[in-house]
């Protein structure tokens, strides 16, 4: 399926495509919104190879970022104002721009599929659990055409055979890339960490 052909409109939004990236384009820097395409780019090939359903797919990939540039403040007001956890308003728009993109995908967009919302309020940190909709896009957020960080290469061949694979390394690596760079880590991310590395290795304790 080519991205022309997408048809989510009247199905999980009334907006329509174009009217869709126009917006998108207005909230961020023009690499970021080339970023924002590839991993749609992505996602659509992943969704293709593993069965998901490509349009969600595609719309989650081009919303998943929608607030990674907004004023921090704005975001805190509206983590706060929606019971979100507060603890995420410390690291700047790091861990917000998912929960938050998220809200917007919802009341600007009107997008009511858990399965999307989920995916974008995900797409940093990942999830215990993860639809098959929040893997796509939280593999191809990290192995989009763009990405040249040093384990790309592994993480592409291993999303090739397994999106869960692949979403381990990613959860792994970046815990790994936060501890060498003395980043603080936010508590979601460990608990993540712990719930996928306890069902890798088969124990609990
Ligand atoms: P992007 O929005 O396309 O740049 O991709 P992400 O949403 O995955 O990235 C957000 C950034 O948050 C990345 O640089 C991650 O390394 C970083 N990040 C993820 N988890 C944590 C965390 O627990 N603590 C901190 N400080 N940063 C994190
Ligand atoms: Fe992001
Ligand atoms: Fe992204």
């Amino acid at each position: 399926m080519t991205k022309t052909e997408l048809a989510y409109t009247g199905i999980y939004t009334d907006w329509t495509r174009e009217a869709i990236l126009a917006e998108v384009e207005k909230q961020m820097k023009p690499s970021r919104f080339q970023h924002v395409l590839r991993v749609e780019a992505c996602s659509i090939q992943l969704a293709e190879k593993y069965g998901a359903a490509v349009e969600a797919c595609s719309l989650a990939a081009l919303l998943h970022d929608f607030s990674k540039e907004h004023d921090p403040e704005s975001m805190k007001a509206i983590v706060l104002s929606e019971g979100m956890d507060s603890e995420m308003t410390g690291y700047g728009s790091e861990i917000m721009h998912g929960p938050v993109g998220a809200y917007y995908a919802k009341t600007l967009f009107g997008i009511t599929d858990e399965a999307i919302l989920g995916a974008i309020r995900q797409h940093t940190i990942g999830g215990e659990t993860m639809t098959l909709i929040g893997k796509v896009l939280f593999i191809a957020d990290y192995i989009e055409s763009g990405r040249a960080f040093k384990g790309v290469d592994e993480a592409r061949r291993l999303a090739a055979d397994s999106l869960d694979e692949a979403a381990y390394f990613k959860i792994e690596k970046t815990i790994i890339h936060l501890v060498k760079k003395e980043l603080p880590i936010y508590t979601g991310t460990i608990y993540v960490y712990n719930s996928w590395i306890q069902r890798k290795v088969g124990k609990s304790e």
